[in-house]
């Protein structure tokens, strides 16, 4: 009885991940098309300061299929990292990063835009000359652009990622590190990286004010960045006592659905109260899906 249950579970688990396997290989298909199909775009998120002004923009991709259908970020950008592919999207989305920024500078809302960099991208051997050559393409100012890489980054080769940050650091690209908290980096090694922001992952401001553990994981990471002279961000805000908290410790800068949700670059610029005149940056930047 026993072996013939095993055996069920076992036949059960092969076409489960036979499934999973067809379902990330029609993805991959589909994803190497999906940019010059024009099916990706960048959307913006805007982040706000304590009194609820905004203070800069992190962008996040979108992936709209030909028929409608929204694929997540969680699922499509794992299946571009295993395959590769983030490090062409990554640069798209980077000169996507730059062309918002001037935009929404020509509308006279220059803020910082952060950007998500994917390990892989990072590690690309001329990863720094790729930067360069959109800086100079653009003509967008590097001081503007974070930045947002994760503790995996951070805790993998360790010598060769500070030289590479300094490098980008060099050319006044600032860091964040991303999700914050949920990895495993070493303190000792954050002090010597040129880094510039902790960003305090949503599922630690989930439970705040009232969960124990997650506050004081909060209370932990602002109290850390002060000590170390880093700007912090907070993820995931959806609640006036997550924000009031917030004003009460430390007046992070925050983003989450309570201010803005990520929408294309013109519903942004429209958020901020933008002249109709349209200015030249703007006019470089594609039309957004959605
Ligand atoms: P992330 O970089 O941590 O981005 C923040 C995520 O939190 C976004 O999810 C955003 O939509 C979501 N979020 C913002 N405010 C709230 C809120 O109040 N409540 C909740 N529940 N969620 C909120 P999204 O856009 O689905 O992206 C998921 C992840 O995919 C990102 O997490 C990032 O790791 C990755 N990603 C997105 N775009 C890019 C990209 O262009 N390049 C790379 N390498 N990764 C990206
Ligand atoms: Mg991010
Ligand atoms: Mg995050
Ligand atoms: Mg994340």
């Amino acid at each position: 009885h026993a072996k013939a249950a095993g055996r069920n579970g076992v036949v059960l688990f092969e076409r489960a991940m036979l499934a999973d396997a067809q379902d990330k290989l029609t993805l991959e298909r589909d994803l190497a098309l999906a940019l010059d199909n024009g099916e990706l775009a960048m959307h913006l998120q805007l982040q706000v300061d304590h009194r609820g002004a905004p203070a800069g923009a992190e962008l996040l991709m979108r992936w709209r299929r030909a028929d409608g259908s929204m694929v997540r970020p969680d699922i499509f950008i794992p299946v571009a990292e295993s395959s590769g592919m983030i490090v062409s999207l990554g640069h798209w989305a980077l000169r996507q990063a730059c062309e918002a920024w001037l935009a929404l500078a020509a509308a006279g809302h220059a803020m910082p835009l952060s950007i998500n960099v994917s390990p892989l991208q990072f590690r690309q051997p001329d990863f720094v000359q790729q930067v360069r050559a959109v800086l100079a393409e653009t003509g967008a100012p590097p001081h503007q652009l974070i930045f947002e890489v994760t503790e995996g980054l951070l805790i993998e080769d360790i010598g060769q990622t500070i030289v590479r940050m300094r490098e980008l650091a060099g050319l006044g690209i600032r860091f964040s590190v991303d999700d914050f908290g949920t990895g495993y980096s070493n303190l000792a090694y954050l002090r010597q990286m040129p880094l510039y922001e902790l960003k305090i992952d949503k599922s630690f401001m989930h439970g705040t004010p009232h969960d124990v553990n997650g506050t004081a994981i909060v209370q932990s990471i602002l109290s850390m960045a002060g000590h170390l002279g880093l700007r912090v961000v907070a993820e995931g805000i959806e609640t006036q006592a997550q924000a009031s908290y917030l004003a009460e410790h430390g007046q992070p800068h925050m983003q989450g659905f309570l201010y803005h949700r990520p929408m294309p670059l013109g519903q942004v610029l429209e958020r901020l109260g933008i002249a109709p005149s349209t200015p030249a940056g703007a006019a470089a930047l594609p039309a957004q899906a959605q």
